[in-house]
């Protein structure tokens, strides 16, 4: 596995894989990686024939009362898990690599990004999507594999590839779980043991409004009051938002007739978390 710390040594690992013919996937990281991530890298690895992982904090992405500075890190055993995955190629730059002073250049999407996430997070996914694109131009992957764990951003960048004519495939993968539920992240090494149990209450809450659904509930209203609920028992230090929406459009929808993105936002001790699940009525059970 190679290692790349500047922006030409990752062009030059790539364009070698290049020469001899091989496709290229790209696995965008923030590090700390978990069995999430690595199903991620997982499913480049069947797919394409070089499989390159970036690793990332970005700092444009995080607003200034957010997380930046306690973001968790772990750059050995990130490397560790990278080489025991089969990567090829581990690009990780510094900020000053990616970000050496003086731009004024932004990739800013629009409408998909007003909803959820958006409001809570002024500034946060122009920094993704500016970021993203960076990496894109480093890299020139064949494929990019996001996880729908971050539906919006997932949603967010597959737009941006299509209305920017990147010519790259934005592949969305599966949610990863804990045993308990919990969609992993990052950030959940950051809860205290009271935080991680009251945490639990995210994936209940849209279990809730999933089997709310099974049994005949159309109203949106209904099913977010139903989430609402079963958040409020683990008294959560803020709920940013529940939401019934559009998978597409992330758009709210008043009535549930095919199928559904159940997303929600919630704050448990210092740490802001996420999860969502899409639910069709009509289909098999999610
Ligand atoms: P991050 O390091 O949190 O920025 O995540 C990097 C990529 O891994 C993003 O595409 C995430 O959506 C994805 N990811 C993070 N957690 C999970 C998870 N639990 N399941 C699937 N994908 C995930």
């Amino acid at each position: 596995m190679e290692i790349a710390r500047t922006i030409a040594a990752a062009r030059e690992q790539v364009a070698a894989a290049r020469r001899a013919g091989r496709t290229v996937g790209f696995v965008p990281t923030m590090g700390f990686l978990h069995e999430g991530h690595l199903s991620l890298v997982s499913a480049a690895r069947r797919e394409t024939d070089f499989v390159a992982v970036s690793i990332f904090v970005n700092p444009t992405q995080f607003g200034p009362n957010e997380d930046y500075a306690r973001y968790p890190r772990n750059e050995a055993a990130d490397l560790e898990m990278c080489a025991s995955a089969g990567v090829d190629l581990v690009f990780i730059p510094d900020v000053d690599a990616m970000y050496p002073a003086g731009e004024i250049t932004t990739v800013h999407v629009d409408e998909l990004t007003t909803t959820l996430c958006g409001p809570c997070r002024p500034g946060h996914f122009d920094g993704v999507t500016t970021v993203v694109t960076k990496l894109f131009n480093i890299v020139q992957p064949d494929r990019a594999y996001f996880g729908k764990k971050d539906y919006q951003q997932f949603v967010v960048l597959r737009r941006m590839a299509r209305d920017l004519d990147m010519p790259i495939d934005v592949i969305g993968c599966p949610l990863v779980r804990e045993p308990d539920g919990l969609a992993m992240s990052s950030r959940n090494a950051l809860l205290t043991p009271d935080d991680r149990r009251r945490a639990r209450s995210l994936h209940q809450a849209l279990c809730a409004a999933r089997d709310a659904i099974a049994t005949g509930e159309r109203n949106a209203v209904a099913l977010v009051t139903a989430m609402h609920r079963v958040l409020e028992r683990a008294a959560p230090e803020h709920i940013d938002y529940v939401s019934v929406a559009d998978p597409d459009t992330l758009q709210g929808v008043p009535r549930i007739d095919g199928p559904v993105l159940l997303a929600l936002a919630v704050r448990i001790g210092d740490t802001r978390l996420i999860d969502n699940m899409v639910v069709d009525p009509t289909g098999p059970p999610a």
